[in-house]
C-alpha cells in the first residue's frame, strides 16, 4: 500500500521585506510578499527522500493560508511533491496557534496519512508548538526536530542532536516528525519541476468543507490577544572611531563600557 506522506508548509512574510501590523493588530499580509518558510523547505526534502527510498509514496503538501500562500504550495509541488491542499476562508483572518493547529489537524485528516513532516518553527511565527499540537489533535506520536529521519517496516526512526548527545527515537506509523534545518540542504526545483508544478492538483478547502465552526478560528476564537504593537525605532549611525594611533585602546574601552570584556 501507497505510504501517504503530508507535509505542513507554511506560507510567511519574506523577512527582508517592510513588515508591518494592520490596524487589528494582526500581521499585515497584504502589505509584503511571501514565500514557503525556508525551515519548511527542509521538511518537503526529507518527505521527497523518505517517499524515493519506499516503494510506493504520494506526498500531500498542505498549507493554511490566503490566496497567495499557493506560491508556497506551487514551490513545494516544483521540488517534486505530488498534490497539494490549501485551506483558505475569510473566517480564518486573526486565527492564534491553537486555531491553526486545529485546521492543519482536520485537513490531514482529510487528506488521508500515513506520515506528517513539519518544518521545526516556522519563520515569522517561531512557535515551534504547531509539530506537538498535531500529534495531540491527531492521537498519534510525535517524534520531533529530528536531524535524521527514515522509514522502514512500518515505523519510522530519526536522530535528535541535542547539545550533550544523539538520541535516536522511533515510533510506529501513523506518526509526526519535525525535522530540523541540520537534516540536509533542500533540493532547488528543476525547471522540468517548476513546469510539472503548474499541471499538478491543488485542493482548495474552507471551513466549512472541514466542518469547523467559525467561532473555533479567527481573532474571535484565539485564545491569545495582541493588545498593543509598537514599531521599533529606527537604527541610529552609531560611532565611527576614526584610528589615530589609540583605535585599539579606543576598541577596548568601548567593548568593556558594553561589558563584552
Ligand atoms: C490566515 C491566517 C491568519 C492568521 N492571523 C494571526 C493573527 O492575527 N495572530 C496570531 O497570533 N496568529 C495568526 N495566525 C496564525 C499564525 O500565523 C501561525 O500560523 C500559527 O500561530 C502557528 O505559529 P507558528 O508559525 O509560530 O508555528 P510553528 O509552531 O513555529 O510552526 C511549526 C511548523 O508547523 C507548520 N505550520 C505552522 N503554521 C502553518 C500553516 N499556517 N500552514 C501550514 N503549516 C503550518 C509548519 O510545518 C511549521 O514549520 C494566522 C494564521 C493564518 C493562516
Amino acid at each position: 500500500m501507497s505510504l501517504r506522506i503530508v507535509v505542513a508548509v507554511k506560507y510567511v512574510p519574506d523577512a527582508t521585506g517592510d513588515r508591518h501590523f494592520a490596524e487589528d493588530l494582526t500581521t499585515d499580509r497584504d502589505a509584503v510578499d511571501g514565500l514557503l518558510s525556508e525551515l519548511d523547505e527542509y521538511a518537503v526534502e526529507q518527505a521527497l527522500q523518505i517517499a524515493d527510498a519506499a516503494d510506493d509514496a504520494e506526498i500531500t503538501v498542505l498549507t493554511v493560508g490566503p490566496a497567495d500562500a499557493k506560491d508556497a504550495l506551487r514551490k513545494a509541488l516544483s521540488m517534486g511533491a505530488d498534490k497539494a491542499i490549501h485551506v483558505e476562508d475569510d473566517g480564518l483572518h486573526g486565527t492564534d496557534i491553537i486555531g491553526t493547529s486545529l485546521v492543519l489537524a482536520k485537513a490531514i485528516e482529510h487528506a488521508g496519512y500515513d506520515l506528517v513532516v513539519t518544518g521545526m518553527a516556522s519563520t515569522d511565527g517561531t512557535a515551534g508548538v504547531v509539530p506537538a499540537l498535531l500529534a495531540e489533535r491527531l492521537g498519534i506520536p510525535q517524534v520531533t526536530l529530528l536531524s535524521e529521519v527514515k522509514v522502514e517496516d512500518g515505523k519510522v526512526t530519526g536522530r535528535r542532536d541535542g547539545d550533550a548527545a544523539s538520541e535516536t527515537l522511533e515510533a510506529s506509523l501513523p506518526a509526526l516528525v519535525s525535522v530540523t534545518d541540520q537534516s540536509g540542504e533542500a533540493r532547488y526545483p528543476s525547471f522540468k519541476g517548476i513546469m510539472a508544478a503548474k499541471k499538478k492538483p491543488v485542493e482548495a478547502l474552507d471551513l466549512s468543507d472541514l466542518g469547523i465552526d467559525e467561532a473555533e478560528v479567527g481573532l474571535e476564537g484565539a485564545w491569545t490577544k495582541v493588545e498593543d504593537a509598537t514599531a521599533r525605532p529606527p537604527r541610529t549611525a552609531g560611532t565611527i572611531v576614526k584610528d589615530e594611533g589609540e583605535g585599539g585602546k579606543q576598541l577596548a574601552e568601548f567593548l568593556a563600557s558594553q561589558k563584552f570584556i
